[in-house]
């Protein structure tokens, strides 16, 4: 049941848009608190952050890079641990301690050698929103189920999995099963409800 707080602020795209940006997808663009993770952050007596990522989400990594399609990291904090997920996954993107997402993205799409119409985005909180608002103009932007409500709104997909267990999974297998349709027909409308059956 689609809650008023997460209706979405644009029409599903139809069956053939959303195929050709599927089709033409060379990079997924992930933040990482609250997708990746599920916001938390466990301190230490020393004061060292730790924090929790799943590898269903780094098979999704993987699952992507093999048709062709990398993965990149966006956040706004500066965090070794996040550099080391990123260089444990292969990921030659990641872009730490950046304030202003939006502001940032052109020369993200310059260091990765890619279009504006060949990307998507997932993210969860409001410094979110204006990212995706861009993104969703000609690539395909999703939501973890726990991302808050007006983040939903903006998302083609809002996946079936909160963030930190299997979001960024559920966003990589929604991009890939869409890329294996054959035909438009037989394509799924971007779901714009939040329960689904869970993979
Ligand atoms: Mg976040």
């Amino acid at each position: 049941m689609v809650t008023a707080a997460a209706r979405p602020l644009w029409a599903p795209l139809l069956a053939d848009e959303l195929l050709r940006r599927i089709a033409r997808l060379r990079l997924v663009v992930t933040d990482v608190d609250g997708v990746l993770t599920d916001g938390g952050i466990y301190f230490s007596e020393s004061g060292e952050a730790l924090k929790r990522f799943s590898v269903r989400d780094g098979m999704g990594v993987e699952r992507l890079r093999a048709q062709g399609i990398e993965t990149a990291f966006l956040t706004r904090e500066s965090s070794a641990i996040v550099k080391r997920r990123a260089e444990k996954l292969g990921i030659r993107h990641c872009y730490l301690g950046v304030a202003d997402k939006k502001a940032f993205l052109p020369e993200l799409l310059a260091q990765a050698g890619v279009g504006d119409d060949e990307i998507a985005y997932i993210g969860d909180d409001v410094n979110d929103e204006e990212i995706m608002t861009v993104v969703a103009e000609r690539g395909l932007v999703g939501a973890p189920l726990d991302a808050i409500p007006s983040v939903l709104r903006r998302a083609h997909h809002c996946c079936a999995l909160p963030g930190g267990c299997g979001a960024f999974r559920d966003f990589a297998e929604w991009i890939l099963g869409l890329r294996s349709q054959d035909t438009a027909t037989e394509v799924r409308q971007p779901s714009t409800v939040l329960k689904k059956e869970v993979r």
